[in-house]
């Protein structure tokens, strides 16, 4: 999948022309539709005005690449770290509202639970083994006061789940960090919860929380990995400083593109 040109698709192509003679020559082209300047992501020549000038070193930093394909994994990591947050807030809400209500609910439970039972003994249904009845038997029997701390958990899981969201949406270093830190207490849960009942949704829960940690460690080289931030940031600066440079080359492998008639 080329992420290049399906960005440049969907936000349109990034041209500039930079006030340096020989970087400038390098980025042009006369055509006999007037002038085109090389796009800064994908490369091609796109016709009309640059869409910035001045010079190369105030050039806009254009992701592509690895680290563009990086980018949108992690924002893939984000929303689903949001939507998680959304749901475990709205759960912390029920609860918490729940919890003024609860003589009611729990009188509502007891009186209506022997009424499912002609029904679950015809479909041979036992409701007194059922994990659901079981789960709803406990939060409904806990204490206004166990109810109150499990609602106040809830929330502030539900706000780090934010911020990690954030920070990964962002693109930060410490969105990265706090996003493994976090990830990786939670394993430990997610692996207890195997040992009671192996699902596909846990199974793949779990995987996908591994595959993200062991992501973010190592290409984005947490913690002294791989060389650290110093071989990060070089690695950025390499890139960035060949943008510039390796638009206006044939970068090896590939035909020169014509200009765009
Ligand atoms: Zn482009």
């Amino acid at each position: 999948m080329d992420w290049n040109l399906r960005t440049c698709g969907r936000r349109g192509h990034i041209t500039y022309a930079p006030d340096e003679e020989q970087l400038r020559a390098r980025l042009h082209a006369r055509t006999p539709l007037g002038e085109a300047w090389r796009c800064l992501r994908c490369g091609d020549y796109v016709l009309g005005r640059p869409r910035g000038s001045g010079p190369a070193d105030n050039a806009p930093e254009v992701m592509r690449g690895r680290a563009l394909r990086d980018a949108v994994i992690l924002r893939l990591l984000a929303v689903e770290r949001i939507a998680r947050a959304l749901l475990i807030l709205a759960a912390a809400y029920l609860i918490w509202r729940f919890r003024a209500h609860h003589d009611a609910i729990q009188r509502g439970f007891n009186e209506d639970l022997p009424l499912l039972r002609p029904l679950a003994e015809k479909l041979h249904y036992n409701l007194d083994q059922s994990s659901i009845v079981h789960t709803l038997r406990t939060v409904i029997e806990a204490r206004t006061a166990t109810l109150a701390a499990v609602a106040l958990g809830l929330l502030v899981y539900g706000i780090l789940q934010i911020v990690e969201g954030v920070g990964l949406w962002m693109l930060k270093r410490w969105g990265e960090y706090f996003a493994v830190v976090a990830t990786s207490l939670g394993l430990p849960i997610e692996i207890y919860e195997l040992t009671e009942k192996i699902t596909v949704f846990r199974v793949g829960a779990l995987i996908i929380n591994i595959a993200a940690v062991l992501y973010l460690l190592l290409t984005k080289r947490l913690f002294g990995l791989r060389g650290g931030k110093a071989a990060y940031e070089a690695e950025r600066h390499e890139a960035s400083l060949l943008e510039v440079e390796a638009a206006g080359t044939v970068p090896p492998g590939r035909p020169q593109r014509q200009p765009v008639p």
